[in-house]
């Protein structure tokens, strides 16, 4: 079994600053989880204290059912590929997949089988007599799986391993890795502030910010269910459109009210916000749940909202558009028959069923 626990773990750095706080997670046996964040959120801090090759300074990691902490990183039973592989430079492909082995004193015969077989699983067999400099970075990149794979741990960690990578060759190994990890059945934990890698490629995904997670869940629940505006706004491309509205309770019904835009909450949601009505609230809608009105099925007047035309941007399968409503800035993702022009007014439709709703303040989602 190689599940991955962490309880409580924090860690401050020498100078007092503290990178991660009380991170409780939990991975099972065989699951790919991506820790996801911007820059200096504390992921690669997390993802080095389950390697063992930073202190932790509070909280205990267990690997396999075993505590950790005092462990030194080379009997963890992990394997780490960093973002830039970190190849021995004066070796063949052979040779660097082979070292780690050799140093555990491994027999040659069972070292030439295991990386034969992961050079067979990578199809980089061709390329074992190479130096790193003669590879391609997606060639150098499947050595550094390789590495890891020959080692057949507990435990992969990686560290951003497509960052250094074209955008075409990304969208490749992204698909290989999640390949790679259902043929190996193996316990993965993937670091990177990519939310397209993370939505693709996770069982369940850690959302972390100033060193502290906001959510996990898998790749739908993150999506569906944000717990906050952070989250909200950090899952999807574009992001979740924000507008700053009040709730107000007109006629028996409940709508979300902003200067002459004014749409009507279902409902079952309108139940959920009671407590709300009178209230400030951050209304938020994913670009996708808008739609321009002329090609809207059965367009309705309590969902539709008058828009400012600022930029359109066709993209062949879809068109974006990007308007102002009352000095608040959207993009919709529409029907990429839309002829929606800059400087024009436009009549949005908005999908209330996919409404969220943000408690301005704490940023909480409260539906
Ligand atoms: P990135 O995507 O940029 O690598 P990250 O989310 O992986 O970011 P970390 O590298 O874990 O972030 O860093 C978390 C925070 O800890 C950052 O603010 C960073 O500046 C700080 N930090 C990292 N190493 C040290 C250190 N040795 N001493 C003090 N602070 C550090």
């Amino acid at each position: 079994m190689a599940e991955v626990i962490l309880e409580k773990v924090g860690k401050t750095y020498p100078n007092g600053f503290k990178a991660v706080l009380d991170a409780n997670l939990k991975v099972d046996d065989k699951e790919f989880v991506v820790l996801l964040g911007p820059s200096g959120c504390g992921k690669t801090t997390t993802l080095r204290m389950i390697a063992g090759l930073e202190e932790i300074t509070e909280g205990t990691i267990k690997i396999g059912g075993k505590v950790v902490n005092d462990v030194e990183p080379k009997d963890r039973d992990i394997a780490m590929v960093f973002q830039n592989y970190a190849l021995y430079p004066h070796m063949t492909v052979y040779e660097n997949m082979a070292f780690g082995l050799k140093l555990r004193k491994t027999p040659k015969p069972e070292i030439e089988q295991r990386v034969k077989e992961a050079a067979r699983i990578l199809g980089i067999e061709q390329l074992l007599d190479r130096k790193p400099k003669q590879l391609s970075g997606g060639q150098r990149q499947r050595v550094a799986v390789g590495r890891a794979i020959v080692r057949n741990p507990k435990v992969f960690l990686f560290d951003e391993p497509l960052s250094n990578l074209d955008a075409k060759l990304r969208v490749q190994m992204r698909a290989e890795l999640k390949r790679l990890h259902q043929n190996l059945q193996a316990t993965i934990i993937y670091v990177t502030h990519d939310q397209v890698e993370a939505m693709t490629m996770a069982d369940k995904i850690v959302i972390m910010k100033d060193g502290i997670i906001q959510q996990i869940g898998d790749p739908y629940s993150v999506y569906f269910e944000p717990k906050n505006k952070f989250v909200a706004g950090f899952i999807g491309t574009p992001a979740m459109n924000f507008i700053s509205a009040k709730l107000v309770s007109e006629g028996g019904k409940t709508w979300v009210v902003k200067e002459d835009m004014k749409v009507l909450v279902p409902t079952d949601k309108a139940a959920k916000l009671k407590d709300l009505v009178g209230k400030d609230i951050t209304f938020g809608i994913r670009p996708e749940d808008i739609y321009d009105k002329m090609y809207a099925v059965a367009p309705k007047d309590e969902f539709t909202v008058k828009g400012n035309v600022d930029v359109v941007e066709p993209l062949g399968s879809e068109t974006l558009i990007h308007a102002n409503i009352h000095g608040d800035d959207i993009v919709a993702k529409v029907d990429p028959k839309s002829r929606a022009a800059a400087g024009q007014m436009i009549d949005l439709v908005f999908d209330m069923t996919m409404l969220h709703v943000f408690d301005p303040e704490t940023e909480e989602n409260v539906l």
